[in-house]
C-alpha cells in the first residue's frame, strides 16, 4: 500500500507546496480546503500527473463534521492514513491593535488555527494507533504548520500569535502522548512565505528583506516548506519527535 497523507489547506499556498513535495515522493493524497472541488480541479489534476491518487474533501477545519468526513474519505478511498499535516489556517480578518481587537476575531482565529487541528489530531491519532497495532512496521507521522508567530509577538494580530503558540504546545502534547506508539509529531514554523496570505503586504516585506529582516534576503516559498515537510513525512527524522524546524531564512536568529 502506498503511503497516504492528508493535508488540510492543501489546495494552494504552503499546503500545495507540501502536496507537490509529497506527490514527488510517491505519496497518495487527501487534500482539504474550503472551496468546492470544481474550483480546485486544476490543482488536483496537477498532483495526479505527478503520480498520486488524489481525493479532495472540502470543509471548514473548525467543524467537527469535516473531521468525520476526512476520516471517512481516508478509510473508504485509501483504507489507511499515514501522515496528517495540519496546515490550514487563517490570518485575522483585519489587523487590529491588541487594545481594540474584537472577541469575534479572536474566536474565529482560535477555532480555525488551534481548536480545529487539535480535535482533528485527536480523531486521526486514535486511528493511527489502531493502524499501528495491525501494521507495526508502517510509519505514521503528524506535522503541525504553526508559524514564527508562535514566538514572535505582533501586537496588531495577537489572536494569530496566540493560536500559533497554542498549536506549538499541542505539538509537544501530542508528541508526549504518541511517543510510546512510535508516532512522531513535528512542527514547522514558517517565516515570511509568499502566498495569498501575504499578498497584501508584499511591499512592506520587500523593504524589510532589503533592510536585513532575515539572514537570507528573500521571501520564503511554499517549496521551501514542502521540502522540510516531505523529509518529516518520509521518516527521515525518526528519533526527533516533538521538534520544531523553523523555515524562516534566519529571521528569528537574534543579532546584536
Ligand atoms: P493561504 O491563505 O495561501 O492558503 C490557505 C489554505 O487553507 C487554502 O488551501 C484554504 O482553502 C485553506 N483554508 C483556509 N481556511 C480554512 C478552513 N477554515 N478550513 C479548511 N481549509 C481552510 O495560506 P498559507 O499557505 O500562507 O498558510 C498556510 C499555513 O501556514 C497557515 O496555517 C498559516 O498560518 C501558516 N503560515 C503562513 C505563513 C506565510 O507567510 N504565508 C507564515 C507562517 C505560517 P481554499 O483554497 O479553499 O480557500
Amino acid at each position: 500500500m502506498k503511503q497516504v497523507a492528508l493535508i488540510t489547506g492543501g489546495s494552494r499556498g504552503i499546503g500545495l507546496g507540501i502536496a507537490r513535495a509529497l506527490a514527488q515522493k510517491g505519496f497518495d493524497l487527501i487534500i482539504n480546503g474550503m472551496r468546492p472541488q470544481s474550483a480546485v480541479s486544476d490543482v488536483l489534476e496537477e498532483l495526479k500527473v505527478l503520480g498520486s491518487k488524489v481525493a479532495y474533501c472540502p470543509g471548514n477545519i473548525s467543524d467537527r463534521n469535516t473531521h468525520t468526513a476526512l476520516l471517512e474519505t481516508a478509510k473508504k478511498t485509501f483504507g489507511g492514513l499515514h501522515v496528517l499535516i495540519n496546515n490550514a489556517g487563517i490570518a485575522p480578518p483585519g489587523r487590529e491593535d491588541i487594545l481594540v481587537g474584537t472577541e469575534a476575531s479572536f474566536d474565529l482565529v482560535l477555532e480555525t488555527n488551534l481548536k480545529g487541528p487539535y480535535f482533528l489530531t485527536q480523531k486521526i491519532s486514535r486511528w493511527m494507533i489502531e493502524q499501528k497495532e495491525t501494521h507495526p512496521n508502517s510509519f505514521y507521522t503528524i506535522i503541525n504548520i504553526s508559524s514564527i508567530s508562535a514566538t514572535v509577538a505582533s501586537v496588531n494580530r495577537p489572536e494569530y500569535c496566540i493560536s500559533k503558540a497554542g498549536l506549538s504546545m499541542a505539538t509537544k502534547l501530542w508528541a508526549a502522548r504518541l511517543g510510546e506508539y512510535e508516532i512522531p509529531v513535528y512542527e514547522i514554523q514558517p517565516g515570511i512565505i509568499l502566498t495569498d496570505m501575504t499578498a497584501g503586504v508584499t511591499q512592506k516585506y520587500d523593504a524589510l528583506f532589503a533592510n536585513g529582516l532575515t539572514l537570507q534576503k528573500r521571501w520564503g516559498t511554499a517549496e521551501d516548506v514542502g521540502r522540510v515537510a516531505a523529509a518529516m513525512a518520509d521518516h527521515q527524522l525518526p528519533y526527533a519527535t516533538g521538534q520544531v524546524v523553523k523555515v524562516d531564512g534566519g529571521l528569528t536568529i537574534q543579532r546584536l
